[in-house]
């Protein structure tokens, strides 16, 4: 049942579960612990819809380089992030796990075989229960070869067909009699008996309070706000920073346009690179530095796409004059909207025909492409999230966000995109950019970081060195969890979400 703690007074404020947060993770963790007749609170700072008040609680201070996703790539919503993210959906690299030799602190406390049942189980929760596993298969299905490289693997990424995790599980949350999902009910304090969690202190903008109780408090708060709410001065100190790591080596993925490209044969070049819509799914070619590569340039893990520059607004609008003629909506088609289609005519045809026979997403001849490289950041990466002595209108203190990337980064994509240029030689042309080459300042202002904010709260199997154990319980509590990119130790280059999934399902496993 979804409540809103605005306008109800919670009659049921215990329950087996208390999951703060219901984003992606939080969303997975209920749906999967109701399934296992646990009975669950889920406690979400936002409202149904996209509020402005309850999106300024995350007005942060910039203290580094600009970072876009501080501010617009986490929505305080019901749905989390989820509610504009891509869906794209991919696992981590079995070399994330592991420590390399020359990347300090890389690696994961278990290795990725630890995670792989529980990344096929949460494909069933993403809506991609039968999407197709095998890369080959997909290729083989499109008549297509799959194509690989000296140095460079090429791989498919998945998306979800319904990649708003609010929509997608809205009947389970709103009707599994097991799930009480409270709108508005911001964590504030969490109480401690200096063992265990003993209470969850929620407020809403209005002033009103409640208090929520459990066995067990699982945080599910995003990447950024799990370090925010964990760093918050309470009398008796933080029993869960002894390493005093927490909020330290945040990490985000470096993307950025490194190089521009030009096709020898377009159309062997649009066949192996064009993003794949087939049997309902979306499938997008990708390429790697295969790990043997990686040690011998020295270089972190780094992947791209072929990114195509952005035609869309030509052919949105001449597709949407197109719906308006089908539904007979005349009174919303211009004479301009006419004279705009017809001149785009030839090429919407050929859009439709490549998408509906050849099962492809359309780019125009005259396109820009772009080798789009996504970067690993170093796991002691000196990014960091600290406090201001600002405080929200809840009385948490905001965020001091300090975004920053290395040498060693920037070198990485360097090395990449010269790779990238002997190994696509027969296929491209690969034109590096020259800020990049030079190693100009400038190179910098064009790196965008991915909206995958990971690092801040180390999984270890130590306090000493982490702020959660293994299992993501928070040290110096026996009752309470973090399951977020928050815990990343090592965070690759690949999209995060998928891992923290499957982090939730075995979360929800080891609570059975
Ligand atoms: C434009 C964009 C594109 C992206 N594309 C991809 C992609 O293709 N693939 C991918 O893997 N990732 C992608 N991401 C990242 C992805 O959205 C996040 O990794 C994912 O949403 C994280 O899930 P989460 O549950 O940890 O956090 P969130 O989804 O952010 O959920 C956190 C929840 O906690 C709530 N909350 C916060 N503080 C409190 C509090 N104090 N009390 C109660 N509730 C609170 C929030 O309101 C929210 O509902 C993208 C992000 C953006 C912005």
């Amino acid at each position: 049942m979804i409540h809103d703690l605005i306008h109800e007074s919670p009659t049921l404020l215990a329950a087996d579960l208390c999951i703060v947060g219901a984003g992606a993770a939080g969303i997975t963790l209920a749906v999967e612990s109701a399934q296992k007749g646990k009975k669950v609170l889920v406690l979400e700072g936002g409202g149904a819809t996209r509020e402005d008040s309850s999106q300024s609680l995350y007005d942060s201070e910039i203290a580094g380089l600009p970072h876009r996703g501080i501010h617009t790539g986490r929505i305080r919503v019901k749905g989390g992030t989820t509610v504009r993210w891509g869906g794209q959906i991919l696992e981590l690299d079995a070399l994330d796990f592991t420590p390399r030799p020359g990347v300090p602190e890389s690696g994961w406390p278990f290795p990725k075989s630890t995670l792989t049942p529980f990344y096929e189980r949460a494909l069933s929760l993403e809506g991609l229960a039968k999407v197709e596993r095998s890369d080959a298969a997909v290729w083989q299905d499109l008549s297509l070869p799959f194509t690989q490289y000296d140095d460079l693997e090429a791989y498919l990424s998945r998306w979800c067909p319904e990649p708003n995790f609010a929509r997608l599980h809205h009947k389970t949350l709103a009707e599994h009699p097991n799930i009480h999902l409270w709108l508005h009910a911001s964590a504030v304090e969490l109480m401690t008996d200096g063992q265990a969690a003993t209470g969850l202190r929620c407020r809403t903008l209005t002033g009103k309070e409640a208090i929520f109780r459990a066995p067990h408090y699982i945080f599910a708060l995003g990447g950024i706000e799990s370090s925010r709410f964990f760093l918050q001065p309470r009398a008796e100190g933080l029993p869960w920073n002894r390493s005093g790591l927490l909020g330290q080596n945040f990490q985000d993925h470096i993307d950025c346009n490194a190089a521009a490209v030009e096709p020898l044969d377009p159309k062997r070049f649009h066949d192996t690179f064009d993003p794949i819509i087939t049997h309902g799914f979306k499938y997008l070619p990708k390429l790697r530095l295969l790990p043997q590569s990686q040690a011998a340039h020295g270089t972190l893990n780094i992947g791209s796409t072929m990114s195509f520059e952005d035609t869309g607004k030509v052919r949105g609008q001449a597709k949407s004059t197109v719906r308006n003629l089908i539904r007979a909506r005349f009174s919303e088609v211009t004479r301009d909207n006419l004279r705009h289609t017809a001149k785009h005519l030839p090429m919407l045809v050929h859009q439709a025909w490549r998408y509906k026979v050849q099962r492809r997403a359309y780019s125009p001849p005259e396109v820009r492409i772009f080798l789009r490289v996504h970067c690993e950041q170093e796991p002691t990466s000196r990014s960091r999230i600290t406090l201001t002595d600002q405080r929200d209108p809840l009385g948490l203190l905001r965020i001091r966000f300090d975004w920053q990337i290395s040498e060693r980064e920037l070198d990485t994509i360097r090395q990449y995109v010269l790779v990238a240029q002997r190994v696509l030689a027969n296929v491209a042309r690969i034109i590096p950019n020259e800020d990049l080459m030079s190693g100009s300042p400038n190179f910098l202002a064009r790196c965008d970081d991915s909206n995958h904010h990971m690092g801040g709260m180390r999984m270890s199997t130590s306090d000493a060195t982490g702020i959660v154990d293994t299992d993501l319980r928070l040290y110096g509590l026996t009752n309470t969890y973090i399951c977020s990119s928050a815990v990343f130790p090592s965070s690759g280059f690949s999209n995060p979400t998928h891992t923290v999934l499957a982090l939730a399902l075995r979360l929800s496993d080891h609570l059975k």
